[in-house]
């Protein structure tokens, strides 16, 4: 047996849902499911991971780049041990061009930005309010958030993929 799908949790607590018929309710799962092709598994990941994507979106609806989906299910948990993190971006993609050139260097402002709590450890959530502020973001073609990886339990270091 699999785990209840995110869908189901969200629509159990919807008040308009509770008011509809069994056969409604029945018939709102299927249509909505039915929007992803394939396996009833591989709908229902597909299901879940929107569910997530959209839910990160209307929390942090400025975010310069796209959300780890994974990273919904631990907003709350600790990120790095510690009550000051800094979030080093380092546009270091190849996207930016050629190392060492005028306009590379120009393009690729490295940027230190302090995250600090006052009498608790840096979560998942905390990262994402900091991030979803921030507004000197420099695009490159690799705008999905894939990997944090926290270095010396002090510097949070994006991995981005497309
Ligand atoms: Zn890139």
């Amino acid at each position: 047996m699999s785990n209840p799908s995110l869908l189901d949790k969200k629509i159990a607590n919807d008040p308009n849902y509770k008011n509809l018929t069994e056969k409604q309710k029945v018939d709102y799962h299927n249509n909505y499911y039915l929007a992803y092709p394939s396996n009833d598994e591989e709908r229902k990941e597909e299901a879940d991971y929107d569910f997530k994507i959209e839910e990160m979106n209307k929390l942090f609806p400025k975010l310069p780049f796209s959300a780890n989906s994974d990273d919904y299910d631990k907003l709350d948990d600790v990120l790095v041990k510690n009550t000051i993190a800094v979030i080093y971006v380092d546009c270091g993609c190849h996207c930016f061009g050629q190392v060492g050139t005028t306009e590379n260097e120009f393009r690729k402002p490295k940027q230190l930005i302090k995250i600090e709590r006052k009498n608790r450890y840096i979560t998942y959530r905390d990262f994402y309010e900091k991030m979803n502020k921030h507004n000197k973001w420099t695009s490159c073609d690799h705008h999905f958030l894939e990997d944090l990886i926290v270095f010396d339990n002090l510097v949070i270091h994006m991995g981005f993929g497309s």
